[in-house]
């Protein structure tokens, strides 16, 4: 449980392919200070056997740094990955992040119908009326439409270029916001 005084620190809702992997990195490019890492998440395998494939190791590129710069960002970490729950055994031991609460989003891994990220409702509800930001390599124009009619307080949705994952301007705007929005 959240002590009264973590409950002042806005919530980071936090994605791992694209801000952390920097998964449309190209070669020639690759951010420096990444390792390359090769995995294979329970949860991706039953997924590719269910649908008769063969699961190949995903590769997932990481840089050992960044965990110390979102613990000291004056944010609450919150999972909000298509890893779910794995992104704490596979994830954040390598990020030296400890465990961390998670955004679970159900059956539905699909965009809905008007074509809104399917993490978005679950992020708003699970936010309960929080501050949070929330960084993700695949928000747009909709996903900022709905945080804005269905959450309450303040929100930043913070988008993250997948070729480059997070970088110092992205640190930058996050710790700005989180001053903003933690009170005493
Ligand atoms: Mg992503």
């Amino acid at each position: 449980m959240a002590t009264d005084e973590a409950r002042q620190r806005p919530l980071l809702m936090l994605d791992v392919d694209g801000p952390l992997n920097p998964f449309a990195a190209r070669r020639p490019r690759r951010p420096r200070g990444y390792r390359t890492h090769r995995m294979l998440p329970p949860s991706y395998v039953a997924r590719r056997e269910a649908a008769g494939r063969e699961a190949h190791p995903l590769r997932v590129r990481l840089k050992a740094a960044h965990g110390e710069r979102l613990l000291g960002l004056g944010y609450d970490l919150v999972w909000a990955t298509t890893w779910g729950a794995e992104a704490n055994e596979y994830i954040g031991p390598l990020l030296g992040l400890p465990r961390l609460p998670v955004v679970e989003w159900g059956e539905k891994i699909v965009p809905e119908l008007d074509g809104l990220l399917f993490k978005t409702r679950h992020v708003v509800a699970w936010a309960a009326g929080r501050p949070f930001a929330w960084v993700d390599d695949a928000l747009t124009a909709k996903e900022r439409r709905f945080v804005g009619t269905h959450h309450p307080g303040p929100a930043l949705l913070h988008h993250v270029d997948p070729r480059h994952g997070l970088r110092e301007d992205d640190f930058a705007a996050l710790a700005r916001w989180a001053e903003e929005h933690t009170h005493a």
